[in-house]
């Protein structure tokens, strides 16, 4: 096949990896971003070690995409967790498996595999194009994008990739903005809404004033038949961090259907409710119960609040009663934090609406790959996967069409 022009906009994992196909095949590939340099959220990612991908057994990874499992599975099995870190090993950044099992970096950040990465597409031939914001398609058809000096520019590639992303931490680049513009071309796309992200909670003045920053660690939370450990964080104004985030989807889904959910956290996974009852049961004369609750249970000053916020001034001092509550404190969530401080982002383009390829069906030669696409999984290095291999998909989904021509 002659080699084709390709436009991609969005310079994110999800348009990088597709580039990076495209141009090893031989095509003439630009990469349109409208931040000043690419990847800026991927850059973040690696602040917190940049958790590349899982190695859990495939099919419990695969579990973790939930309802997109099923139409993701090709994209994950041609580009499973193994072939991203082999690729991220091509790049200098051999990673290791940490004790949850998530796949790290050795550096544990994302700058060395960034420069290693964009060495390798200008090498490729790969242009990137920076403060390029695409704005749609003008009345020819041709897409169109406006530059930092407020300079127009309109395009006509052969094929198309949108790798936008999605709508959480917008001062990074990805905003939600495409979402009219698909939807101005019939487009059907499944309202954006925060993943992995905190709930807003009504907490007492005290509990917003002296707690809020601090971590509730080694527990568990459980909502709807569902449990994750981990950390959770008290926030000013309400609670998140891994445990929320890991069930963030039903409890954001439960928030739209009830208007309210109840979230039970374990203070003590680790200690069954019989011994901490023992424990609880040995109290010294005159000891304050807030300090026998730390003595004998072992509970930091926060987690001795949150008894208190639950149970309100009546806290029992009964032991076995004490005991259950410290294994089930409920707590009544509000509302899902703004999209802007989630971690990633729910819905986006639904699965009709695009071909096994990615080829968005009412736009023939225009795909999608990465975040923007409809699919959510929590954190543990399932968000970078899947927009690896949606990207690997779609720049094969653009090969196959242009094969077809
Ligand atoms: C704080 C934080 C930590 C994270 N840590 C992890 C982690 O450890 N592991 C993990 O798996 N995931 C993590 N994620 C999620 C992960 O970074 C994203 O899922 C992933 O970056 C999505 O890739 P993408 O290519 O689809 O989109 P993005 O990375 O969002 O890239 C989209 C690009 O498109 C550009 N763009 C958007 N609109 C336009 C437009 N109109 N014109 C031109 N350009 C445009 C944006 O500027 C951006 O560069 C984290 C996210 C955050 C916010």
């Amino acid at each position: 096949m002659s080699a084709k022009n390709i436009a991609i906009i969005g310079a994110g994992p999800a348009g990088l990896i597709a580039a990076e196909r495209l141009a090893g095949a031989g095509h003439h590939v630009t990469i349109h971003e409208r931040m000043a340099s690419p990847a800026r959220k991927f850059l973040l990612a690696g602040r917190g070690g940049l958790n590349l991908t899982h190695s859990e057994p495939f099919d419990a990874f695969l579990g973790r995409y939930r309802e997109a499992r099923d139409w993701l599975e090709p994209a994950l099995r041609a580009f499973p967790p193994q072939a991203l870190r082999d690729w991220a090993d091509g790049l200098g950044a051999e990673t290791f498996i940490g004790s949850s099992g998530r796949v790290f970096p050795r550096a544990m950040k994302a700058s060395p595999l960034l420069r290693a990465w964009l060495g390798r597409l200008d090498g490729l031939g790969v242009r990137l194009a920076v403060g390029r914001l695409w704005i749609g398609w003008d009345a020819g058809d041709a897409l169109s994008f406006r530059r930092a000096n407020g300079a127009a520019e309109a395009i006509r590639p052969d094929a198309t990739l949108l790798a936008l992303g999605g709508a959480s931490w917008p001062r990074l680049g990805s905003d939600g903005g495409w979402v009219p513009l698909l939807e101005s071309r019939g487009v059907a796309v499944s309202p954006l809404r925060p993943a992995n992200g905190g709930f807003t909670v009504a907490w007492s003045p005290l509990m917003e004033e002296r707690f809020a920053g601090q971590p509730l660690k080694r527990i568990v939370v459980r909502f709807g038949g569902e449990e994750a450990a981990g950390e959770a964080m008290i926030d000013a104004e309400g609670i998140e961090g891994g445990a929320i985030y890991a069930l963030s989807a039903p409890i954001r889904e439960a928030l739209w259907r009830d208007s309210t959910a109840e979230i039970a956290i374990d203070l003590r996974p680790d200690l069954a409710a019989s011994e901490l009852s023992a424990r609880l049961a040995r109290r010294r004369k005159g000891e304050t119960l807030s300090n026998h609750l730390r003595k004998a249970a072992g509970l930091a000053p926060v987690a001795v609040a949150l008894l208190r916020e639950a149970a309100g001034p009546a806290l029992t001092n009964e032991p076995a009663a004490l005991a259950a509550l410290i294994k089930a404190v409920p707590l009544r969530l509000a509302a899902p934090m703004p999209i802007a401080r989630a971690i990633s982002t729910a819905g986006g383009i639904l699965r009709d609406e695009f071909d096994d390829g990615f080829m968005l069906k009412r736009l023939p030669g225009v795909f999608a790959a990465g975040e923007m696409l409809d699919w959510e999984a929590p954190t543990g290095g399932y968000l970078l996967q899947a927009s690896f291999a949606t990207g690997v998909a779609a720049a094969a989904g653009i090969m196959g069409w242009l094969a077809e021509r």
